[in-house]
């Protein structure tokens, strides 16, 4: 097995000039097709990377079968993973210390962007969740030392894990089971912004909440009036900030258990808010033509563009939502409007919603241009990590 001068026990792994380019630019992958000589390095092995002439250009996590071949580590030598590793989930956590406000749950661990890549780990208070995006986290080693920096520095109720069964497949990983690996304890309740919500470890979608809208729902809220409409609700996050401030509320997700749990979040708040089940689609179309009218709309889709081939699709999707809700806010109406596919930049976005507007003839203003909650930070040089985009508009006659 070929190793690099630096760490002569490490599988070395040799990458093109294109590949260099990347990490030079200061990103953190390199891409299969950059891969020049990997002879030997098993799935998920920390491995030093070289360029073509053999120059150490720092360590990197390998996978043997994802697209993202490498994420580089560090940019010297490493004497020991673990510690490393301790260390960046010490630091993530006391990032959250100087970001985070108002909120027991939050994102604490968030891959590249907390220079972990292939780890996500959130908080719910007194449970933890984390979920493993690649094959050198997977290890048993790396797992053992998460959960035990994690335990040491929370002293969580219960850790559990959340399995993408579509990531492990691509990881070539072999199957496994959401569930709790450290406590017997799967829900509690967590709070953002005041709002209180119930939270379940092994139910529901991503690690149970979508956190990286907290700051958004207490954003959109300030704008609340009247009558509004929560479309993709969810547990009903902007429901139950808007209901705050709103005459009526409205939510509507096409998720029957995701509404069973928005009507326990509405209880627990002393809220009464009306649940759809319907697809937003046919019901925004149904509302639009019927001349039903609100004073604030918040339209949070699912990621439409999963990849650049269905970028076209995904527009469309974006266009006709933002012309429906247009055409049913009232004048002087907010508009709260999000996009959480990284496919669709926030240029394509604001373009996007130029255009229904100009197709339905009202007048838009920008309250507030906004992204992803602060504990789920991008890194400036790995754009991959800003994926949210979410507008507040006020909307004229
Ligand atoms: N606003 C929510 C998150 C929305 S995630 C929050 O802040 O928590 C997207 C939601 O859209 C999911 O709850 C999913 O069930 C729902 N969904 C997906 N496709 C849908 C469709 N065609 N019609 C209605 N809801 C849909």
């Amino acid at each position: 097995m070929p190793s690099t001068p630096d760490s002569p026990h490490l599988p070395a792994v040799k990458i093109s000039s294109r590949g260099v380019g990347r990490l030079k630019q200061g990103h953190v992958w390199v891409y299969r097709s950059d891969i020049v000589a990997a002879d030997g390095a098993p799935p998920g092995a920390l491995v030093g990377v070289t360029d073509e002439r053999g120059k150490a250009l720092g360590m990197a996590l390998y996978s043997s079968a994802s697209q993202i071949a490498i994420r580089m580590i560090s940019p010297g030598k490493l004497s020991n993973l673990e510690t490393l590793l301790r260390e960046r989930i010490r630091a993530a956590i006391a990032y959250r210390e100087r970001v985070v406000r108002d909120t027991d749950a939050y994102r604490v661990v968030f891959s590249e962007g907390d220079f972990l890549p292939g780890l996500i780990v959130d908080r719910y208070n007194d449970i933890l969740c984390f979920q493993v995006l690649t094959q050198a986290i997977d290890t048993a080693s790396t797992r053992e030392t998460i959960i035990s920096e994690l335990t040491d520095c929370f002293h969580p109720a219960a850790i559990a894990e959340r399995v993408d069964p579509r990531i492990r497949e691509l990881e070539q990983l072999p199957a496994r089971s959401s569930g709790l690996i450290q406590g017997d304890k799967t829900g509690t309740l967590i709070s953002m912004n005041g709002v209180r919500f119930h939270y379940d470890a092994l139910e529901g979608q991503k690690t149970g909440a979508f956190l990286d809208q907290r700051e958004n729902y207490a954003a959109a809220a300030q704008y609340a009036r009247g009558e509004a409409l929560d479309v993709f609700c969810y547990h009903g996050g902007f429901a139950l900030h808007l209901a705050q401030h709103s005459s009526g509320v409205t939510g509507v997700d096409s998720s029957r258990p995701a509404l069973e749990q928005a009507e326990r979040n509405s209880l627990l708040n002393g809220r009464e808010i009306e649940w759809i089940e319907a697809n937003a689609f046919d019901l925004l179309k149904d509302y639009s033509a019927s001349g039903r009218k609100y004073d604030t709309i918040v339209l949070d889709p699912p990621a439409f563009a999963k990849n650049k081939q269905s970028l076209d699709t995904a527009l469309r999707g974006y266009k006709e939502l933002n012309l429906r809700a247009l055409k049913m806010l009232r004048p002087g109406g907010m508009l709260i409007s999000c996009s959480c596919s990284h496919h669709v930049s926030p240029a394509g976005f604001l373009e996007v919603i130029t255009q229904a507007a100009r197709d339905v003839h009202r007048t838009i203003r920008i309250v507030e241009n906004r992204g992803q909650a602060r504990d789920h930070p991008m890194l400036l040089t790995v754009p991959e990590t800003g994926y949210l985009k979410c507008l507040i508009m006020h909307v004229n006659a």
